[in-house]
């Protein structure tokens, strides 16, 4: 596929380490990432957004691939610094990392979009896609536990997962709306390709935005879904833990099912090839591969899979 515009819905790790091998087979300039925003969080009065962050450094090469976000070989003085003083520090943040949030926060405070700093971010680290946030309003993900409400970051960072999850509420999607450039992003592609990231809080967030899940039903591209569940589990983060403490079967299938109203076509990882005939069963291509991303090889193959589909 030459000469289309891709557009790809995107979590965070998931999303990035496929993301490293799409721009390997297709050209850059022609890729659109539509970003959930769901994590962002406030901390030190800073604006930090996690999810754009992490494809942002990733695309641009100097993610910190061993933990998936942050900078390779940054420091931590500032953080060190921080503890001492007393803050609370759950949070990890790297000087360089430090950097990139005391940008957006300037900018947001001048009163300049989200989408607007996260564009010039990255121009100034020389990306050619275009990275969109899925909205410029206020919007978190709560965790509802057995002990109450908490960010989806003091679920996953502070609390490590431990709590038991009672249910999910995204805070600000009855108001949010989407940035304009992410409907024209979803009509105007050739094709669409949902990242293996977490179907709750990664593109959950994102299809939750008024207007995102319908201009991915009217679009006339093609919308193709990688699985993030391998052999009924994850590969890393809470998407597992979420799925079943929302009664949500734990399985590539599900995945397919709760995109099914817009889905064309959907990539399953081999350890799953007994569900294909599931898949298709709701009207969906199902494609089997090997999708668990060790290597760039690994990266690229599953990106070419992908834009077969498409
Ligand atoms: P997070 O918000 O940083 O956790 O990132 P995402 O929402 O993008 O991604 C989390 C999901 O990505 C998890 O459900 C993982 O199982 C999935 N994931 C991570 N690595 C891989 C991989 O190599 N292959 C596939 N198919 N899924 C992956």
């Amino acid at each position: 596929v030459t000469n289309k515009k891709i557009t790809c819905l995107a979590g965070g790790v998931g999303a990035a380490r496929f993301l490293q091998g799409l721009v390997r087979v297709f050209p850059e300039e022609w890729i659109t990432v539509v970003v959930n925003t769901g994590d962002d969080i406030e901390l030190y009065d800073l604006h930090i957004s996690p999810d754009i962050d992490i494809v942002t450094y990733t695309l641009a090469g100097i993610v910190d691939e061993e933990k998936g976000w942050g900078i390779r070989n940054d420091t931590f003085n500032c953080f060190t610094m921080l503890q001492r003083y007393g803050y609370e520090t759950w949070f990890n943040i790297g000087d360089k990392d430090l950097a990139t949030h005391l940008y957006r926060t300037e900018q947001l405070k001048k009163g300049i979009s989200l989408s607007e700093i996260t564009a010039k971010l990255a121009r100034l680290h020389a990306l050619k896609e275009t990275i969109l946030p899925m909205t410029n309003d206020e919007f978190e993900t709560r965790i509802i536990t057995d002990k109450g409400e908490i960010h989806f970051q003091e679920y996953m960072v502070k609390h490590g997962m431990q709590d038991n999850i009672v249910s999910v509420r995204f805070a600000g999607a009855e108001r949010a709306k989407p940035c304009q450039e992410v409907i024209n992003a979803i009509a105007e592609a050739s094709g669409i390709i949902v990242c293996p990231s977490n179907p709750i809080v990664s593109i959950g967030t994102i299809l939750s935005i008024k207007g995102i899940r319908r201009a991915l039903k009217e679009t006339k591209a093609n919308v193709v879904a990688i699985s993030p569940i391998i052999a009924g589990t994850v590969v890393k983060g809470p998407a597992e833990k979420l799925m079943r403490s929302l009664g949500i079967e734990v399985s590539a299938f599900s995945v397919a099912d709760l995109y099914e109203d817009f889905l064309d076509a959907f990539i399953l990882d081999n350890a799953d090839k007994e569900q294909k005939e599931r898949v298709e069963a709701l009207g969906i291509k199902a494609i089997v591969t090997n999708t668990l991303m060790k290597t760039v090889e690994d990266k690229m193959h599953l990106a070419e899979v992908a834009l077969s589909c498409l």
